[in-house]
């Protein structure tokens, strides 16, 4: 599958080992990972953040219950939220959910928003579990990029030692522990420079 499914597929596994009630996914975009999330019997309660208000109203539509769901209802009723904001403030109807998702999200934040990320997931918000991907840049080595970054709006692409010593800081000042992982593996036969998605649980 494309390496987006990929991710989105990684996420799911790790998310159904721990079975979170509550689920935020922050950068939720297009709403295409909380479509498939919505289908796992252990949510009850997803919400999606995007900065891009625009696009969650034009993405919402994905959400809405299918005729199926009428036909085979779900164990414990589901309730989906979209918020237009941003992961530097803390929004007070975020309390009390049990895991964070960022599929995608950090390469795309400025500098002072990057900052201000940790201490509104980790110390406001608190979930038991946070998940966040960004793109592994010692993985560029397999394409053909020119010193310039796999997208327009990425404001930094980390080495796995980078983004390991940024998730450490973290976890170091909040009190989390972090394991790492990957997904889309390099060409057979070549040196391996790590995963093109890199994960911190
Ligand atoms: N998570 C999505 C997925 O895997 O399908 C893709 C994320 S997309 C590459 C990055 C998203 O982050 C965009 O939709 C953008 O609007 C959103 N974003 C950028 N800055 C943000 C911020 N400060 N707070 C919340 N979302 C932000």
């Amino acid at each position: 599958p494309p390496l987006y499914i990929q991710r989105y597929n990684k996420v799911l596994e790790i998310l159904s080992t721990l079975k979170p009630e509550k689920v935020v996914d922050f950068g939720c975009a297009e709403c295409k990972f909380i479509n498939l999330l919505r289908r796992e019997e252990y949510v009850i309660e997803i919400c999606g953040v995007d900065l891009d208000g625009n696009l969650l109203s034009e993405s919402s539509f994905k959400l809405e219950p299918l005729a199926s769901d009428f036909l085979y209802l779900r164990h414990n009723p589901l309730t989906i939220r979209l918020y237009q904001g941003s992961v530097s403030e803390f929004d007070t109807r975020l309390r009390n959910f049990d895991a964070v998702v960022c599929i995608e999200l950090i390469e795309h934040l400025l500098p002072k928003t990057l900052k201000d990320f940790p201490k509104t997931v980790f110390s406001c918000i608190q979930p038991k579990h946070v998940i966040i991907s960004t793109p592994n840049s010692d993985f560029n080595v397999h394409f053909n990029l020119n010193g310039s970054f796999r997208h327009w709006d990425h404001k930094f692409e980390w080495t796995r030692e980078q983004f390991k010593s940024w998730c450490e800081g973290i976890c170091t000042k909040y009190h989390y522990s972090v394991v790492f992982d990957g997904v889309g593996t390099a060409p057979e036969n070549r040196p391996s420079f790590g995963h093109c998605s890199q994960f911190a649980i």
